[in-house]
């Protein structure tokens, strides 16, 4: 259920706004394009970000034949002028669109919004409902702003009206620019940032207010399962600095969210497994970037964990996420 892809071809973004590092491609040998963000180079890719019948080819090998898809993070563009945004979103979710129409048995798409205005965001969202998109990919903050903030509340609860699944993917790591070296940014960032959206839509009371909306971590979610008890004794020893919007504790919140199973350790999968609930992991892979799980799942197979289970992570969870139901 987390595996990222890109139109062949993009526009070039800039050039049509007239501003901005938006994302654009360079092929520049047949199979291969480095993503580039403004001059600067982001990302090598090749077909298998792009070409959907490559990557059917490449799941089919680990007995897998659907995957989830949605677009880069890099893609969201939360910094652009809204209505830019929301162009280069509807270019992508109708592309995603396409893809689904053309392979319904192996791909479903999860769309992406204008986070940054909350009308053209719910708009999107309105349009991808009537596209049959189940949900929504977003960043983890949105220019830096938490996501409980009152600005986003509108667009959560339009996709619990809609009963969309949201899947929250880490991005514009905080702290990057200090720490640079060694991929921290991925490898320490990306795991913070994901438990700074999860505490975030916790004690801010976005999952109190909205019981109903579904949310899905990326990467097992990040560091907030793992720290969960020190999360939940600050709670406790410290109330007038963090249960000051809701007075309810984070583990109440076990449970009640999704996560998906990109940790590349049985046995933290195993801890993942006991606190989030079984019922609460799903396949997901980070497919087809180096730091996912290209192995589709091959280390959970290995775990010896009973089959009931392995079906609930391979598919009935990810299906009770998107839908609500496992039917
Ligand atoms: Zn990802």
């Amino acid at each position: 259920m987390h595996t990222h892809i890109l139109p062949e071809r993009l526009p070039n973004f800039a050039d049509k706004f007239g501003y901005g590092d938006f994302i654009h491609l360079e092929h520049h040998k047949k199979g291969f394009a480095r993503m580039m963000r403004g001059q600067f180079f982001f990302r090598e890719i090749s077909s298998n970000c792009w070409d959907p019948k490559v990557r059917v080819g490449e799941y089919l090998h680990f007995q897998t034949p659907v995957q989830v898809v949605c677009t880069i993070p890099v893609m969201f563009s939360y910094w652009a002028k809204p209505a830019d945004c929301l162009d280069l979103s509807r270019y992508l979710n109708d592309h995603l669109a396409a893809i689904v129409e053309d392979f319904p048995e192996h791909y479903i798409g999860l769309g992406t919004i204008p986070m940054q205005d909350t009308d053209l965001a719910i708009q999107e969202l309105h349009r991808l409902h009537e596209l049959g998109f189940p949900g929504i990919q977003i960043g983890s903050n949105v220019n830096q702003l938490n996501l409980n903030e009152a600005q986003f509340f509108p667009i959560f609860q339009a996709c619990q009206d809609l009963n969309m699944a949201v899947f929250v993917h880490p991005w514009e790591m905080m702290g990057s620019e200090h720490i640079g070296r060694y991929w921290l940014p991925w490898l320490v960032g990306m795991p913070a940032e994901t438990s700074r959206a999860i505490c975030s839509l916790i004690f801010g009371g976005v999952m109190e207010r909205l019981p109903k909306l579904r949310f899905c971590f990326a990467h097992a979610g990040g560091s907030f399962l793992p720290t969960v008890g020190r999360v939940q004794h600050g709670f406790e020893c410290r109330p007038d600095l963090v249960a000051v919007d809701n007075d309810k504790a984070p583990r109440h919140y076990l449970g009640k969210f999704w996560v998906d199973s990109a940790t590349h350790d049985p046995q933290l999968l195993r801890y993942i497994l006991e606190v989030a609930g079984e019922d609460k992991v799903c396949l997901g892979t980070d497919y087809p970037f180096p730091l996912g799980d290209l192995e589709i799942g091959t280390f959970i197979e290995q775990m010896n964990l009973p089959e009931s289970t392995v079906e609930k992570i391979f598919y009935k969870n990810t299906l009770e996420w998107l839908y609500g139901t496992r039917g």
